[in-house]
């Protein structure tokens, strides 16, 4: 993890408030604890608080924040809507807040050159909505894109359930401007969707965190809208026969839109919260052990087609049921499903570990079985699901926090599930980033070489260290 540099100052001073009150006038700035609490959290369920919150509309209210920043050795904290995992909008070591949500304007949609400005404090959905208006398609889906900004998925480089065959955020990042510390402004990648002119620090940004400057202005690249799409939910009675299945869609040469999983825990956490259409038991050892969700689209003329054939490639494996849906209205019940996970996962105890391991395609049926295996080894719930089309797997360890006991075997159990992700060549996070959570853990994935070099980088962009300090590598 970066260390905190030693020229950070440890609060403000009565100077330092007068200049932010001079900056951010009126509503732009607060620094009521209360107020402030609720921009210290994220939802890692980590919290920090900071010694102020300012709320930017303007770039040259950004550049003169993080030029008095570095000059003063102040840590500053980008933050969006606060749905990230691993705690990189919380304020490790206190600092001033930078909100980034009245930065929230699409400056411009272009069907011809098919991409979008946008400031960083648009809403996902809301932005796809308005592009689907154009007939144009912005791929990346996080679960929270409701409740989410482009700004924040850039940052972490979020994924979503169409990563499968459309990727994720990093695909879709053609411009990076940002204002780094000490106020500059920098001018990354631009509107073609090719570009090779010098190194790609355009994607750098990507997925930095926070780290390395505060975006201003994103240009996103577009696609055409599909015509249609339509869904496929089976469910297995047994892991192996559903991933078996999955891999004979990919075999039967089909790139589904999204292929989820859900394990035999995660399935009979769901017949808990609503009707079911597999067959369950209320044990939990139901005769449905995994279910798979598949979505493809394209064409409304090829979907009847390409939904045959995925129930064709199914069905070597026995599917105990097979639900299809032809369009949003007969999709949607199928997909809501699917999002009852996280709430069911509650049901077999108060307290989650979420984690987001990525494992290489071909390794993922080792890499469930085993994750199920730890779990039973400590006696502590482990459910599977996620996004098994591209291997990143969400592992729910559940456990009581209140319990002594079951607090060291939760983290047993997560250090183990790390080894084994690490042992099959994966990586410890696929989309939700190390921030805090997994900061003390990336030593394990990383080595010295790769990490010295991050830090090189990091200095590069901030040498004083004042931008989000404690967060990445
Ligand atoms: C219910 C739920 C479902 C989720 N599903 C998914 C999922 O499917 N896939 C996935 O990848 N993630 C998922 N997440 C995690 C989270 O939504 C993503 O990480 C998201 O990208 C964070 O966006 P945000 O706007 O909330 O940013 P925040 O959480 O506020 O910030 C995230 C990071 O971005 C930095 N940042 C924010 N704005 C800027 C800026 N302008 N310039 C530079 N840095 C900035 C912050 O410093 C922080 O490090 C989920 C979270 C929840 C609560």
């Amino acid at each position: 993890m970066t260390q905190l540099a030693t020229s950070l100052v440890s609060g403000l001073t009565p100077a330092h408030l007068r200049f932010l009150e001079g900056l951010f006038p009126g509503e732009g700035l607060t620094v009521a604890p209360a107020e402030m609490a609720v921009y210290g959290a994220d939802s890692s369920r980590r919290a920090g608080m900071p010694w102020a919150v300012v709320r930017p509309r303007t770039e040259e209210q950004m550049v003169e924040l993080l030029r008095w920043a570095q000059a003063e050795g102040v840590p500053i904290v980008p933050r969006a809507r606060g749905t990230g995992m691993s705690g990189g909008a919380v304020p490790a070591f206190g600092g001033v807040v930078v909100s980034c949500l009245l930065m929230d304007t699409v400056l411009d949609v272009d069907s011809e050159d098919f991409c979008a400005e946008v400031e960083p404090g648009v809403v996902t959905a809301q932005f796809q909505a308005l592009v689907q208006k154009r007939k144009l398609f912005y791929p990346p889906d996080p679960a929270s894109l409701k409740i989410s900004t482009l700004g924040g998925n850039v940052a972490t480089c979020a994924g979503g359930m169409r990563a499968v065959k459309y990727g994720v955020t990093r695909d879709y990042v053609l411009g990076v401007r940002a204002v780094l510390p000490g106020g500059k402004i920098v001018n990354a990648g631009g509107r073609t969707h090719k570009n090779v002119v010098g190194l790609d620090l355009a994607r750098l940004f990507v997925g930095s965190c926070g780290t390395l400057g505060i975006f201003t202005k994103l240009t996103l690249k577009l696609l055409p809208l599909p015509e249609g799409s339509a869904t496929v939910l089976a469910a297995f009675g047994s892991l192996g026969e559903a991933l078996e299945g999955a891999r004979e869609v990919f075999r039967a040469g089909i790139l589904p839109t999204a292929m989820e999983f859900l394990d035999a825990k995660a399935c009979w956490g769901i017949g808990q919260i609503k009707d079911v259409p597999w067959p369950a038991s209320p044990d939990g050892e139901g005769a449905t052990k995994a279910v798979l969700v598949l979505k493809v689209d394209g064409s409304r003329s090829a979907l009847a087609a390409e939904l045959s054939r995925v129930e064709g490639a199914l069905a070597g494996s026995t599917p105990l049921c097979l639900l299809k849906g032809l369009g949003p209205a007969e999709e949607e019940p199928l997909w809501e499903l699917r999002r009852l996970v996280s709430p069911a996962v509650f049901r077999l105890g108060p307290d989650k570990l979420g984690e987001d391991v990525a494992v290489p395609r071909g390794r993922t049926v080792e890499a469930v079985e085993g994750f199920q295996a730890i779990g039973a080894e400590q006696g502590i719930h482990v459910v599977c699901y996620g996004h098994l089309g591209d291997g990143n797997i969400h592992v729910n360890i559940v456990y009581d926090a209140a319990d002594a006991d079951q607090r060291a075997r939760a983290k047993a159990c997560k250090e183990a599930v790390f080894r084994l992700t690490l042992s099959l060549g994966g990586t410890l996070s696929g989309e939700h980033g190390t921030g805090i959570t997994k900061g003390p853990y990336v030593p394990w994935q990383l080595g010295e070489e790769e990490r010295a070099l991050m830090a090189g980088i990091k200095g590069v962009f901030d040498p004083s260290g004042i931008l989000n300090p404690g967060k990445g590598w």
